[in-house]
């Protein structure tokens, strides 16, 4: 699949939406993506006007906040509802950023048109349901509002299609799509796999409308952020909604994946999508090697703690069986294994014995306990 979009044809098109949304697009960032920043929720008016005023010098163009969360399951943080609204128009009033926020029905449509949203768009659980698509078109019959569409949790490239057409019917005449990746079944490094064949063929078919890259919901996680990102707009997508929390780890939702806005600013000066000082750049690499390093411990403690569940369950069985705690053999076999693969692993042996000793002790300590 070739995409047909040239470089300069996407940016006359990020003007015209941009102009449809304030006509004072900044010519300064005239040639690069639209950024869309800003936290996955809309927590407190503190968070929200913090983190915007972080952002004013990243780049970044629209301010994102969920201010209704759909939540996969019930019972977590379902956001802060209309009231959030009027913190969104204190955002704009004092950084000039535009605000964005999602809409998943008629009423979260006309709060949002109530309160001057500049730009809206609808979820990937909500463009799966066509219902609900048509029912935020009807509320918008009228009113030329930038709507973008995050691609269904399935992989349904014509229900995508479908929704942007919804608006269209609607007289939305700048309609934008969000590439977001499918839930994946069972195991996957990703939150939703990127399936990279959906948002070449929604360009394939409709090269005239906004595409952008949302490598937050993609990735799941901060590790995986960049690549994701570099990616998108290898394939020459227009933009990217990277989601951006001051305190990212005490997020109320989507802590995983959020980033600082210093991160976002060396994010995207490293992919040289804006100018960032090369101590930036250093401070940022440095940052992102620590935040590999906190991912891996913390990989290690989790499997640690299953090691010990495992263990525990063990001590029962020989409990059970009257078999002895501790088996030489069994031990013996096991550290002869763990040596010679961390030979070939580049890892020292002492070290790697010494500190399997220091599990094995522990486990012998869990399985007495039981
Ligand atoms: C979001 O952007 O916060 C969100 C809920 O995304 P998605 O619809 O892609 O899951
Ligand atoms: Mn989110």
């Amino acid at each position: 699949m070739k995409l047909r979009l040239k470089s300069t044809k996407h940016n006359t098109l990020i003007m015209n939406t941009m102009k449809k949304i304030n006509n004072t697009w900044p010519t300064n960032t005239k040639e690069q993506p639209l950024i869309i920043a800003g936290p996955c929720s809309a927590e407190t008016e503190e968070q929200v006007m913090e983190i915007a005023h972080q952002l004013k010098t990243t780049g970044t163009s629209i301010y994102r906040a969920g201010i209704w969360k759909p939540r996969t399951r019930p019972g977590m943080f379902e956001g802060v509802g209309a009231e959030g609204l009027k913190w969104l128009q204190r955002v704009k009033e004092e950084t000039g950023l535009r605000v964005a926020t999602e809409v998943a029905n008629k009423d979260h449509v006309n709060e949002c048109l109530k309160h001057g949203i500049d730009v809206l768009w609808i979820g990937a659980r909500t463009t799966a349901n066509p219902f609900a698509v048509q029912e935020i078109a009807d509320a918008l019959q009228g009113v030329d509002v930038p709507v973008l569409v995050k691609n269904p949790v399935n992989p349904d490239v014509n229900l995508w299609l479908g929704a942007i057409e919804r608006l269209e019917k609607a007289g939305i005449s700048n309609p934008g799509a969000i590439h977001r990746g499918i839930s994946p079944l069972g195991k996957s490094i990703y939150r939703n796999n990127p399936e990279w064949q959906m948002p070449l063929a929604l360009k394939e078919q409709r090269p005239d409308i906004l595409l952008i890259n949302d490598p937050s919901h993609i990735a799941g996680n901060r590790q995986l952020l960049a690549g994701i990102a570099e990616t998108a707009i290898g394939l020459e997508m227009e933009g990217l909604m990277i989601e951006t929390h001051h305190n990212p780890d005490a997020a109320w939702s989507d802590a995983a994946q959020q980033i600082t806005p210093q991160a976002l600013t060396v994010l995207l000066a490293k992919m040289k999508l804006t100018t960032g000082t090369a101590a930036e750049v250093a401070t940022a690499d440095l940052g992102n090697m620590r935040s590999s390093i906190d991912y891996i411990d913390e990989q290690l403690i989790d499997l640690l703690s299953y090691r010990m569940q495992v263990v525990a369950e063990i001590g029962q069985y020989k409990r059970q069986h009257g078999m002895a705690v501790i088996q030489e053999e069994r031990w013996t076999e096991l550290l002869t294994k763990h040596a010679s693969q961390a030979a070939g692993r580049n890892l020292d042996g002492e070290f790697v014995t010494q500190l399997f000793n220091s599990i094995h002790r522990e486990s012998v300590n869990r399985q007495n306990l039981v």
